[in-house]
């Protein structure tokens, strides 16, 4: 019984840094002003080398 909950409990615990480490490298979503000062987008940026991406799920295979 021990043994089963443990599983289960590490197969939780190892899912959820795997969506932090993501994270980590992605950050956003930050907000886009146009040049008036209106606000445009939202983008997220690659903390790994600077890209910005419109899209975050366009970041993901960035590097
Ligand atoms: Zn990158």
């Amino acid at each position: 019984m021990a043994v089963v909950a443990t599983a289960t409990e590490d197969g939780t615990l190892d899912a959820f840094p795997s969506d932090d480490d993501k994270d980590e490298r992605v950050s956003g979503p930050y907000t886009g002003y146009d040049k008036y000062g209106t606000v445009d987008h939202t983008y997220w940026t690659c903390e790994n080398c600077g890209a910005e991406a419109t899209r975050k799920g366009a970041l993901t295979d960035c590097c």
